[in-house]
């Protein structure tokens, strides 16, 4: 008998696996390979959903949700099968996974936890941006990153125009267009490891953080010609 299980109805949370718990960083091996790590912090907050004592007894427990995980490896046995032992690898109990739900259809979720999703508040976003939408963890992490990233949206042309146009210039026009892009898809309005990085150089609004990026890609062509 498991001594934590609850007997009331909870609203479920569902969570996404591969780029949520599981840090994906190799991508898809197949639905029964789970190759990398956990995303840091996943297990303790995962335990800490559960209602769990952890190892020393100390961390703060919610209890609110019947945690139901949720991937496109579920609907294959091994798939779900992967994932329990995966859990199991990175320090989850059998009574803590228990009390997980693994369904092999999509869950009637009071709320989901997905890298691969947009938000819909009423509106519909324009598809041109959807189909740029990167997950957090291929985003860059570093200022170099970031700077090579963005010469390769550009087509070569682009970036030659944009390395010949004087600096300030250059910056200032693409401030809405490829600014923009850059503020989105590299978290720059979240705390994401680019904007914290930027953040301890002294830039503190995302504006000023796409354009500190768009000098520096204009710097950097500009030496390699
Ligand atoms: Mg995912």
């Amino acid at each position: 008998m498991n001594p934590y299980k609850k007997k009331n109805k909870k609203p479920i949370l569902c969570l996404d696996f591969d780029g949520v718990l599981h840090s994906y960083t190799s991508g898809w091996a197949g639905a029964a390979n789970i190759v990398d790590p956990p995303v840091e912090g996943a297990i303790s907050w995962l335990r800490s959903l559960l209602g769990c004592p952890d190892d020393v007894g100390i961390a703060e427990r919610y209890e609110d949700f019947k945690i139901a995980i949720y991937s496109s490896r579920s609907k294959y046995p091994l798939g779900r099968w992967a994932m329990k032992r995966w859990l199991k690898r990175y320090g989850l109990t059998k009574y803590e996974i228990e009390l997980i739900s693994f369904p092999l259809f999509k869950p009637p979720a009071f709320l989901t936890l997905d890298d691969r999703a947009f938000l819909f508040t009423g509106g519909f976003p324009d598809p041109k941006e959807l189909i740029k939408f990167t997950p957090w963890y291929r985003r860059p992490a570093t200022i170099e990153q970031a700077i090579k990233k963005i010469s390769h949206k550009f087509p070569i042309r682009d970036l030659i125009k944009f390395a010949k146009t004087p600096k300030e210039k250059a910056c200032i026009t693409l401030h809405h267009s490829v600014g923009r892009r850059i503020r989105n898809d590299f978290g720059l309005w979240q705390e994401s490891e680019l904007y914290l990085r930027l953040k301890d150089k002294g830039i503190e609004h995302p504006d000023d953080m796409s354009n500190y990026l768009l000098e520096r890609l204009h710097e950097w062509l500009n030496s390699e010609t």
